[in-house]
C-alpha cells in the first residue's frame, strides 16, 4: 500500500502518522520527494482502513498494490481450487474446479410439492444435470410472496435426493438454521445475503461447501471479500456464483457480468460458476448466456427449470421446462468439447 502526503506535511505529521502505522505492524519506508512524500507500507495491510487513512489532514491519497483478499487470492495459491462434493450413499466424489471438472446444477426456484421436486429431479438428472437445485428458504421482495416450504422444502429435497443420487443445493437465509442443513450437500448464500457477515463467519466454521453469490449490486472485489470471510473462518470450499447484477437496463432483471468469469479466474483459484436464469428473467435467454459463460470458462451452470412454468410459485418466467434445459445441456456440452480441446 502506498500512502502518498500533502505537500505541506510536517515532519512532525509524518513521525506521528508512521509511527502509528508502525503500531500496527507495518513496515514504513519514506521517500521524500522535492513537492510529496511518499509512504511504502509493507507487510499485512489488510487491516489498514484506507479511507480512515485517506481522511487524515495530510495524507493526499493511498493506493493498494495488493489485493485486501489473502486467502481466495490466487497469487497465494496458483493452482485452480476442486472443490469436492460427496455423493450419497459413499458413491465417491463430484468435483467442481479447474479445467475438467465442469457440473450443470439445475432445478426448481422454489420446491413446491413432492411431485414437483421428484419429477424436475428426474428429468434433470436424465438429462445431464448432476447436481439438483431447489429454494427452500425463500428470499422474496415481497412478505405477500411465496417464502418457500422452508424445513418442509429441504425433506423433499433429501427425498429428491434419494431417489435420484443428485447431491442437493439450497439456500440458507439464517445462522439459525443450520442443523436443517445437515444432509444439505452445498449451502447455497443467496446475492440478498452476500454480506450478511455474521452468517458467512457461521460458515466459515464448517467444512461445507458454499455456493456464494454475488450481490445485486457488489463489485467482485466485495464478492471475494465475502468469501474470505468464509475462508478466515477455516472453510475454504467456496464456489463463487455470478448471477447478474443490476443495471439502468430493464429488458433483462439484471445484466449478466460475463467478464467476471476471466476477470474472477484471474484474481482467485475458486470456481466460478454462472446463473444465466437470475441474470436474465427471460427463459429464453438463458440458452445463449449459458453457452457464452461455457466458453468464457465458467465451471458450471445453475439454471432454474420447472415443469409448468407458467404456474411455478416462484420465477416461472425465467424457468425452462425440462425439454428446453435437456437442450441447454447438450449445447452445453458441445461448447464444453471445445474449450476442453482449446
Ligand atoms: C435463487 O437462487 O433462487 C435466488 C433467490 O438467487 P439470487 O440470490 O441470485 O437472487
Ligand atoms: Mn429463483
Amino acid at each position: 500500500m502506498i500512502a502518498v502526503l500533502k505537500h505541506n506535511a510536517t515532519n512532525e505529521q509524518i513521525e506521528n502518522l508512521t509511527a502509528w502505522l508502525e503500531g500496527r505492524g507495518l513496515k514504513v519506508h519514506i521517500s521524500r520527494g522535492d513537492l510529496y512524500t511518499i509512504l511504502g507500507l509493507i507487510g499485512d495491510t489488510s487491516q489498514i482502513d484506507t479511507e480512515l487513512l485517506e481522511g487524515l489532514e495530510m495524507v493526499d491519497s493511498v493506493k493498494r498494490v495488493s489485493e485486501p483478499f489473502k486467502s481466495a487470492n490466487r497469487k497465494f495459491h496458483p493452482a485452480d481450487s476442486v472443490i469436492e462434493i460427496p455423493l450419497p450413499d459413499s458413491k465417491g466424489v463430484l468435483k467442481i474446479g479447474g479445467d475438467e471438472n465442469f457440473q450443470m446444477i439445475a432445478g426448481p426456484c422454489s420446491v413446491e410439492s413432492p411431485e414437483q421436486i421428484l419429477s424436475i429431479a428426474e428429468s434433470v438428472s436424465a438429462s445431464g444435470a448432476t447436481i439438483l437445485r431447489g429454494g427452500a428458504f425463500k428470499p422474496r421482495t415481497s412478505p405477500y410472496d411465496f417464502q418457500g416450504l422452508r424445513a418442509d422444502g429441504i425433506e423433499l429435497l433429501l427425498e429428491a435426493k434419494k431417489r435420484t443420487g443428485m447431491p442437493i443445493v439450497t439456500e440458507i437465509m439464517n445462522a439459525n438454521h443450520l442443523d436443517l442443513f445437515d444432509e444439505v450437500d452445498i449451502i447455497q448464500v443467496g446475492a440478498r445475503n452476500m454480506q450478511n457477515f455474521e452468517l458467512l463467519k457461521e460458515l466459515g466454521k464448517r467444512q461445507k461447501p458454499i455456493l456464494l453469490k454475488r450481490g445485486l449490486a457488489n463489485t467482485l472485489q466485495e464478492l471475494l471479500m465475502s468469501a474470505e470471510y468464509i475462508m478466515a473462518g477455516g472453510n475454504h470450499n467456496i464456489i463463487l456464483c455470478e448471477r447478474g447484477i443490476r443495471t439502468f437496463e430493464t429488458y433483462t432483471r439484471n445484466t449478466l457480468d460475463l467478464s467476471a468469469i476471466p476477470m474472477l479466474r484471474e484474481l482467485t483459484h475458486l470456481p466460478v460458476v454462472i446463473d444465466p436464469s437470475h441474470a436474465c428473467g427471460v427463459a429464453r435467454l438463458v440458452q445463449p448466456m449459458a453457452m457464452a459463460a461455457a466458453a468464457a470458462g465458467a465451471h458450471g451452470l445453475i439454471i432454474e427449470v420447472h415443469n409448468d412454468p407458467v404456474n411455478a410459485l416462484c420465477d416461472g418466467a425465467q424457468s425452462l421446462t425440462p425439454e428446453q434445459f435437456a437442450k441447454v445441456a447438450e449445447k452445453v456440452q458441445k461448447i464444453r468439447e471445445v474449450v476442453t480441446q482449446a
